[in-house]
């Protein structure tokens, strides 16, 4: 495969770089998650409130690579935390992504308000056991709910999927996750193709190594050790997004970007975040 896997704390191997369709309406999500299998991603992250999550298995079934080639993300809603109900929520993203089992589940949010999360990831453990994801993880887990999780529940996450970029490096959830051994994967890792495309650092490390602003993004995460989810539906930008393992960073570049965190989120803050 073009792109290396990391190894989860629980052996299972998770590509580094992969898919995301976060916006993506479902009759789009065939055709992207197709350009992007054919680009040479094999793993793809979905969400059960995406609302993509046929369109995505239908890609998935239609490239006809066999299961175990794939990694396929999918992600608990918060309406449906609670153990019974995600027991419930779980059998339909498997049935709408038309698979036996996922690589990765996730709680999208803590939701720290309703206090369900240690219930809802024991369901999780359950569906783990059971042999319907082979990793079970978290996602916009800040570190307080990490240690909560992890003193009342047997199985360590697999992953804390949080929003991190060169704007929001994110310091503390790292060295929480380092410190359980979890995976750090990176949301929103080009901070949505927003301003930081544009910041005149980005800019001079792209051109002093002919590559493009959103592909030392990427190399940053990549050279970090986070597990990256570029998201877009423009073919050329999905080839140019997993084109990253031609080119090094170096330790002035690393420095440069480093001094751009303002530790400034684009998403909600999972403290206060309750949408259901
Ligand atoms: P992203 O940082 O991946 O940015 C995507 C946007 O950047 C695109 O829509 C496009 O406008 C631009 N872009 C992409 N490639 C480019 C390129 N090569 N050159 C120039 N511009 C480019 O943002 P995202 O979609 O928010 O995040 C990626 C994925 O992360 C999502 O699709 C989803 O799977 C996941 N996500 C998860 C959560 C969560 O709560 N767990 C929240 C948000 C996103």
């Amino acid at each position: 495969s073009k792109v290396p896997p990391i190894i989860l704390n629980n052996g299972v191997e998770m590509p580094q770089l992969g898919f995301g369709v976060w916006q993506v309406p479902d009759d789009e999500a065939e055709k992207a998650v197709a350009t992007a299998l054919e680009a040479g991603y094999r793993s793809i992250d979905t969400a059960a409130i995406y609302g993509n999550e046929e369109g995505t298995g239908k890609a998935v079934a239609a490239a006809g690579l066999p299961r175990e080639e794939l990694f396929v993300t999918t992600k608990l809603w918060n309406a449906d935390q609670g153990y019974d109900a995600t027991l419930r929520a779980f059998d339909t993203s498997l049935a709408k992504l038309g698979l036996d089992y996922v690589d990765l589940y996730l709680i999208h949010w803590p939701l720290p308000s309703k206090d369900t999360y240690v219930d809802t990831y024991k369901a999780f453990e359950k569906i783990h056991a059971d042999g319907r994801a082979r990793a079970i993880g978290v996602s916009n887990f800040l570190p307080e709910h990490l240690d909560r999780l992890t003193s009342e529940t047997n199985i360590i996450p697999a992953v804390n999927q949080i929003e991190l970029h060169p704007h929001l490096q994110q310091h503390a959830s790292r060295e929480k996750h380092a410190e359980l051994g979890i995976a750090t994967e990176a949301w929103s890792p080009l901070g949505q193709g927003k301003g930081l495309l544009e910041v005149p650092a980005i800019i001079a490390i792209a051109q002093k190594h002919g590559r493009t602003p959103a592909q030392v993004v990427l190399r940053w995460h990549v050279q970090l050790g986070n597990v990256v989810i570029p998201k877009s539906v423009t073919p050329s930008r999905i080839k140019e997004n997993i084109d990253v393992y031609g080119f090094e960073l170096d330790p002035e570049d690393l420095g440069a970007i480093s001094a751009l965190n303002e530790d400034r989120r684009l998403g909600p803050d999972p403290a206060t975040f309750d949408v259901v």
